[in-house]
C-alpha cells in the first residue's frame, strides 16, 4: 500500500464534511461538458480539463459557483500528472475522475493510416491510463474515490470504418475491469460508461449514414441526451458497491 500512495503528495486527506471534487476530462465542450455542469450544480468543485479550446473551457468554468480550467495533453503523462498535482495543491484531493477526453476518425481498417491508429489509441487509452495512474493514488490515501470511464457502443458491437476507435474502447473496457478489481480494496470503484449516439461535435461529423444507422438501430429511434448521461454519471458517483460494470445507456440493444 505504501509504494501505491508514492506521489500523491501532502494533500489526499478530504474531510467528508468538505465539497467534492471531481475532475472531468475534455469537458471544454461536448459530453464533458454536460457532466461538469451536472457536477457543479450538484455542489462539486470541478476541474475542466481541455487541450486547446481555452475559452471553451473557460466558458464552462464560469457557469460553475467552483471551477478550474487546466489545460493538458491526455497522451503526455507528464502534463497530466501536473494537472493532477496542481488539483490536489488547490483543493486536497480529487473524489471522481471522469475519462471523458477522447476523438475519432472514420475509415475502413485498410485504408487507416498508422499514424491515425496510434493517435486514437493514444488519446481514448493510454489517456485514460495516464490519468489513473495520476489519480489513484491520492484515491488510495483517501480511502474512496470513483472512476469513471467514457467508452462506446463500438467497443462492445464494433462498427464498419471505426477499427481503431472501436479497438481503443474495447481496451477501456478491459482497462476498467482490470483498475476496478485491483483498486476495489481501497473501496474505490470503477465503472465505464457506454453513452450512446449523441450530436455533439464528434457525433456530428460522422457521416450521415452513421447517424442513421444509429438511428434505425435505436429502439427510440432518438439520439442520447448528454444531459441524461451526465445525471446517471453523477448519481453513479454517488452510489458504493457498485463496481466493474459496463453500462449501456442506449436504446440499442447489446
Ligand atoms: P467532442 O469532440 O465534442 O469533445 C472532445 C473533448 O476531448 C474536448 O474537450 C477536447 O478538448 C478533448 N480532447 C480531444 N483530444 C484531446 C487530447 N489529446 N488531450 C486532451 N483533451 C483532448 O466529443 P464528445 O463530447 O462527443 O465525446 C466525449 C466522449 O464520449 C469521448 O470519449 C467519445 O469517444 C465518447 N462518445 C461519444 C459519442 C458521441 O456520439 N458523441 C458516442 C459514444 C462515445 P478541446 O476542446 O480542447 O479540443
Amino acid at each position: 500500500m505504501e509504494s501505491l500512495t508514492e506521489g500523491a503528495g501532502k494533500g489526499c486527506l478530504l474531510k467528508s464534511s468538505e465539497n467534492k471534487t471531481c475532475l472531468v476530462t475534455g469537458s471544454s465542450r461536448g459530453l464533458g461538458r454536460a457532466i461538469a455542469l451536472a457536477f457543479g450544480k450538484a455542489g462539486y468543485r470541478v476541474v475542466i480539463h481541455y487541450k486547446d479550446r481555452k475559452n471553451e473551457a473557460e466558458d464552462t468554468a464560469s457557469k460553475i459557483k467552483e471551477a478550474v480550467a487546466i489545460k493538458a495533453d491526455v497522451r503526455n503523462s507528464k502534463e497530466v500528472k501536473r494537472l493532477v498535482d496542481a488539483v490536489i495543491n488547490k483543493w486536497g484531493g480529487i473524489d471522481v475522475l471522469v475519462n471523458n477526453a477522447g476523438i475519432t476518425k472514420e475509415a475502413l481498417l485498410l485504408r487507416t493510416s498508422e499514424k491515425d491508429f496510434d493517435d486514437i489509441i493514444a488519446i481514448n487509452l493510454k489517456g485514460p491510463f495516464n490519468f489513473i495512474q495520476a489519480v489513484a493514488p491520492c484515491m488510495v490515501k483517501q480511502k474512496r474515490g470513483h472512476i469513471i470511464n467514457i467508452g462506446s457502443f463500438t467497443g462492445v458491437k464494433g462498427k464498419q470504418g471505426l477499427s481503431a476507435y472501436s479497438a481503443s474502447k474495447a481496451g477501456l473496457i478491459g482497462l476498467t475491469l482490470t483498475t476496478a478489481k485491483e483498486l476495489d480494496i481501497f473501496n474505490i470503484m470503477v465503472n465505464a460508461v457506454l453513452p450512446g449516439y449523441i450530436l455533439t461535435d464528434m457525433g456530428t461529423q460522422s457521416g450521415s449514414k452513421a447517424k442513421e444507422t444509429a438511428l434505425k438501430e435505436s429502439i427510440t429511434g432518438k439520439f442520447s441526451k448528454p444531459e441524461n448521461i451526465a445525471k446517471f454519471i453523477l448519481y453513479l458517483s454517488d452510489t458504493g458497491g457498485i463496481t466493474g460494470q459496463v453500462f449501456n445507456l442506449d436504446s440499442r440493444v447489446i
